[in-house]
């Protein structure tokens, strides 16, 4: 069961198929945002590795679908409700956004630390009928833990100080949820 929030790091994202701006490829970056204030936590959009990836359909086969990887630099520390935004950059350097999805930390997986989205779990729902977009395109992000002790199936009193102080106001917020499900169950 999930008790208590956790702090984890983004390590990188994989994009399986490439989008077709424009007829071509397109060239991706990523925004992370916090989920509790919508301020932008990490984005590769300066990164001087930011490079057009081409769309070759017809040229791979079905079982080797294209992938981009996306090295996440600066080892962002996440906790609790976050934000992504898949952005395509135009060639006049504009942001295009490719599509957006949503995951809280306490649910990637322990043992896998990896979280999945497909074209028909990312937003907005027009994804899935989009001829840019391939059936076959997921996203998959790659997390590192920061606590070697700490999981989220521990009680929130079983956190070790560290991940407390990092984590702030979202063990608060924990806090505030148990103690409303505790009354309730009392009754
Ligand atoms: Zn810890």
């Amino acid at each position: 069961m999930i008790q208590s929030p956790t702090v984890k790091i983004l390590d990188k994202i994989e994009i399986t198929t490439i989008p077709k701006f424009k007829g071509e490829g397109c060239t991706p970056y990523i925004e992370v945002l916090s989920g509790r204030d919508f301020d932008l936590i990490y984005t590769n959009k300066n990164s001087v590795n930011l490079k057009k990836h081409m769309n070759t359909e017809g040229g791979g086969t079905t079982h080797q679908q294209p992938k981009i990887v996306i090295n996440v630099d600066k080892d962002p520390l996440l906790c609790g409700d976050i934000y992504f935004r898949l952005m395509h950059r135009t060639s006049s350097g504009k942001g295009k956004l490719i599509c957006r999805f949503a995951l809280n930390t306490s649910f990637i997986p322990q043992d896998e630390k990896m979280y999945e989205f497909t074209r028909n779990t990312v937003d907005p729902d027009a994804v899935q009928k989009d001829q840019r977009i391939h059936p076959a395109f997921k996203i998959r992000l790659y997390f590192k833990d920061v606590c070697s002790k700490c999981e989220p199936t521990l009680p929130l009193d079983q956190l070790c100080r560290r991940c407390v102080e990092l984590m702030g106001d979202e063990v608060k917020t924990w806090k505030v949820i148990k103690n409303i499900l505790d009354v309730r169950l009392c009754h």
